[in-house]
């Protein structure tokens, strides 16, 4: 504020001199100033300035408004400055926290080192459905359900090993029984020398996993209805292509557009189950011995006419030993990735499987030397029905489901995906497939 009165007394010093000249002007001065300009030839040319009191009072009108719009500024500054320091000067007070952390809307515990909650807030007795009594002082474990035990086990583990858990999935059974799913975080927190404390969050989240299951439901049964009359079109146009010998070219042509396109249709029926399988977890497990050489044999043999239509070069590298894992499974996983480099490889290009032995593990590997994947695109690659731009531009068949889905059946088999990509230059897409016990 201090600078800002200094600034406006010496505005208002110049702008009362700009008054007293202007009313001396106007009442005694009507001065004249000579001034003069020497020509090439050598001769000067005289001239007369007359400022005329009229004159003189604009001058002493514009430092009047200068002044002003100087102060203004002056002030606008001061305003905007002093606004700063009142934000900085704002401090949340002990009292303020303290309010925020009981009433806040956020599920707040505090958990000691052997897991017991102290300090539940409003909203954490809210979602627990129980008193302060009840729940403060009880196992935090005593909420989670029964068949995320094992998870959060692993979590506390984690905890336990001064690692923050952020925004973990875990169902909890609160006081009243039924189910709830919460993205649970964990923060650690020092109190003295008091070590091994923590601070701990939930967000509710089953709403959400309910509209996510109602959907899933939606398209699960949408498919299941889609399959017959599918199956109807495929039927009859494969006893229509039989006796089609006398059928005139074009009609034999659109014959085998009508397979391809219930073909296709069929395949995508088919990867909507999966996927709605896979998300309500009724995507059934049987594990058998199995040689990945031999299914990723069938697979390129499967896809043969369309690796020779673009006369990709195909290499391949086998040398591991059957393992114990579902072969059904595998094979959709397998066949997106194989079937993805195929797709995504300009004619003449090279795709190379190879499967080696990792230990106890079998490691796959798919490798082209085709498009690629954008690095800006490359961390969304296994979202659901996301395809990278350039695939769109180059390749219309494709629904963005593939990784999406391999991502979570290698999940479910224990095992990783994971790949390296360089636009133009192509795409390793690696697999690691433990054995499982049964
Ligand atoms: P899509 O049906 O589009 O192939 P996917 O889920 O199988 O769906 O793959 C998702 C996206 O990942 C593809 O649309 C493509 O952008 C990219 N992609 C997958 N594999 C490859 C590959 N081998 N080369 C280049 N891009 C790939």
């Amino acid at each position: 504020m201090k600078s800002f009165v200094k600034r406006s007394l010496f505005a208002l010093v110049a702008i009362a001199i700009g008054v007293a000249v202007s009313f001396a002007a106007s009442e005694y001065i009507r001065d004249n100033f000579i001034a003069y300009q020497l020509n090439p030839e050598g001769s000067i040319a005289w001239y007369e300035l007359i400022v005329t009191a009229f004159q003189w009072s604009l001058i002493a009108l514009s430092a009047l408004l200068g002044g002003f719009v100087y102060i203004g500024l002056a002030f606008k500054e001061e305003t905007q400055a002093s606004g700063k320091a009142q934000i900085k000067d704002f401090v949340v007070s002990q009292g303020q926290f303290r309010t925020m952390y009981e009433l806040g809307p956020t599920p707040y515990f505090i958990i000691s080192p052997d897991g017991v909650i102290a300090e539940p807030n409003k909203a954490m007795l809210r979602i627990a459905k129980g008193t302060e009594a009840e729940i403060e002082g009880q196992q935090f474990s005593a909420f989670i359900s029964k068949d995320d035990v094992e998870k959060w086990n692993d979590l506390w583990h984690k905890f336990g090993r001064d690692l923050v858990l952020s925004d973990e999935e875990i169902r909890i059974t609160p006081r009243d029984g039924i189910e709830r799913f919460v993205l649970m975080s964990l923060f650690h927190i020092q109190s003295g020398t008091r070590k091994g404390w923590g601070l701990g969050t939930l967000v509710d989240i089953t709403e959400r996993k309910e509209i996510d299951r109602a959907k899933t439901e939606f398209v699960s049964l949408a498919a299941h209805q889609l399959r017959t009359p599918i199956s109807t079109i495929k039927w009859y146009a494969e006893m229509l292509a039989e006796g089609a010998t006398n059928l005139p070219d074009a009609q034999k042509k659109y014959l085998s557009r009508i397979e391809e396109g219930t073909r296709n249709m069929n395949e995508l029926v088919h990867t909507l189950l999966n996927v709605s399988r896979l998300e309500m977890g009724t995507l059934p497990i049987a594990l058998e011995q199995t040689d990945i050489s031999a299914l990723a044999t069938s697979i390129l043999e499967e896809l043969a006419p369309e690796t020779s239509a673009k006369s990709l070069s195909i290499k391949t590298d086998f040398n591991a030993q059957p393992i114990s894992t579902d072969p059904k499974l595998l094979r959709i996983v397998m066949q997106n990735l194989i079937s993805n480099a195929v797709k995504y490889t300009p004619e003449k290009g090279e795709v190379k499987v190879s499967v080696a032995q990792s230990g106890r593990n079998v490691r796959v590997e798919v490798a082209d030397n085709g498009y690629g994947i954008p690095k800006e695109e490359q961390d969304k690659i296994f979202s659901k029905l996301y395809r990278a731009s350039n695939a769109r531009e180059k390749v219309t068949g494709g629904n963005g489901l593939g990784l999406y889905m391999s991502r979570a059946i290698t999940g479910i088999l224990g095992g990783t995906i994971s790949f390296i990509s360089e636009k133009d230059q192509g795409t390793t897409f690696t697999l690691t497939i433990p054995s499982k016990s049964a």
